[in-house]
């Protein structure tokens, strides 16, 4: 039995990125980047004004109040482009060019216009470079402002339009198969007759393959028969890059997902990881090179597995230069048991309190079954191997879930 570190491990070496490929940016959100960002202007692109008001000399204004000659007006997309003179001012606008011999912006708010706007009085002196972002002060062209590996979110959205990425280098999404195994099974739109249960595990690893950037192939309910498993998941690996199996890994005479598996030819990295739950993992390679995780069929046990190992072998294929979900501390709110030779990742759900600490709340639940109690879950709390119980208040590891 391997540790869970020893597992994520093996997962990520196993994992090859997967090739890149030029994507539109209104369809890049979410996505990896496979090229760094390099911005092609200096931002600002000229001197800009931050406000409303008067373009002028500091030195002209040292003495306020005093009056200055309007020569022009300076506005957004349309600036003023000559020499501004000792005693005159240009009427400037928010995000506006500043004109070449102005050095700085005096507000709207303290200045009054006389003689038909001709002339503005300035009620305050004001310091150089007052209201002025200089050309290049937030970034200057040739900087790269975001990094290969980083997933894109909303924000990043606007600083790849700003620098005119039309479209963007990103990482190939994984296509990712979903197999539920188990002769008790039945879709989702039928009653469950006698001895029968609906099959949920699919949806969940769906849902959790899809929020992890992947795209999901649904395979039909196959039961427990060898020769069947084995059609299905070769079919599915000539097209897909991850085969995600539940259920038919424990020791039970109808756990046929790994016979399947040996028939196929494939590789075995790992078969039981000291994980509860979850112990009877598989991760394997087939001839073809498309990998395979035999998850078991509780649903919690899918749950926390594929969130510590198929969710790193996602983003890992997607480039992403920490694929594994990120440890965070936390303070136990009621005390948890441990488990022997095993770690526990005890589903939680996170809070802070008024002095800002983050608290996890363990959830009272049925065991690897009970998803309904599962739902409610936001993070795992990790009780390392051979430890009997942490008591409320101790400090924990924990996994935030997405
Ligand atoms: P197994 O690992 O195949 O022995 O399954 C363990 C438990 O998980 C059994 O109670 C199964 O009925 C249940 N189970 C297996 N697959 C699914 C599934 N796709 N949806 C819901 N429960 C499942
Ligand atoms: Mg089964």
């Amino acid at each position: 039995m391997i540790s869970v570190a020893e597992a994520i491990q093996i997962v990520r070496q196993q994992t090859p990125a997967l090739v890149a490929e030029r994507v539109e940016l209104t369809q890049v959100l979410g996505r990896v980047l496979a090229e760094d960002v390099v911005a092609d202007t200096d931002l600002p692109p000229f001197d800009r004004s931050q406000m409303d008001g008067y373009a002028v000399r500091a030195e002209d204004a040292k003495n306020a109040p005093v009056r200055l000659r309007i020569v022009g007006e300076s506005a957004a997309g349309r600036g003023w482009h000559q020499q501004l003179e000792e005693g005159q001012a240009v009427r400037i606008m928010t995000g506006a060019p500043v004109p070449l011999g102005a050095d700085c912006v005096q507000q709207v708010e303290l200045t009054h216009e006389l003689r038909d706007g001709t002339i503005v009085e300035l009620l305050e002196s004001v310091e150089a470079g007052r209201s002025v972002v200089k050309r290049g002060a937030e970034i200057r062209a040739g900087e790269v402002v975001l990094r290969a590996g980083t997933t894109i979110n909303a924000a990043m959205m606007a600083v790849l339009a700003a620098f005119g990425y039309a479209d963007v280098q990103v990482y190939r999404k994984p296509r990712v198969a979903v197999l539920a195994t188990g002769t008790e099974l039945v879709p989702v739109n039928q009653k469950p007759g006698q001895d029968q249960i609906r099959d949920s595990n699919n949806y969940s690893i769906s849902a959790y393959a899809e929020l992890a950037g992947a795209v999901v192939e649904r395979l039909p309910l196959t039961g427990d028969e060898t020769s069947l498993l084995q059609a299905q998941i070769a079919g599915a690996a000539k097209r897909c890059d991850l085969i995600v199996t539940s259920g038919g890994v424990s020791m039970g005479v109808y756990d046929k997902t790994k016979a399947a598996l040996k028939e196929l030819e494939a590789e075995l990295f790992f078969e039981r990881v000291a994980l509860r739950p979850g112990k009877p993992t598989v991760f394997a390679r087939l001839p073809n090179g498309t990998l395979v995780f035999g998850l078991p069929g509780n649903p919690v046990s899918v749950a926390v597995t594929f969130n510590l190992f198929a969710r790193t072998a996602l983003l890992a294929m997607q480039g992403a230069t920490e694929p594994a979900l990120k440890p965070e501390t936390a303070a136990l709110a009621r005390s948890v048991k441990g488990t022997n030779e095993r770690e526990s990742y005890l589903p939680a759900q996170l809070t802070t309190n008024d002095d800002a600490e983050l608290i996890a709340f363990p959830l009272k639940w049925g065991g690897s079954s009970d998803f309904v109690a599962f739902a409610l879950t936001t993070a795992l709390v990790i009780v390392p191997a051979n430890i009997k119980s942490i008591e409320a208040g101790s400090l924990v590891t924990v996994l935030r879930l997405t």
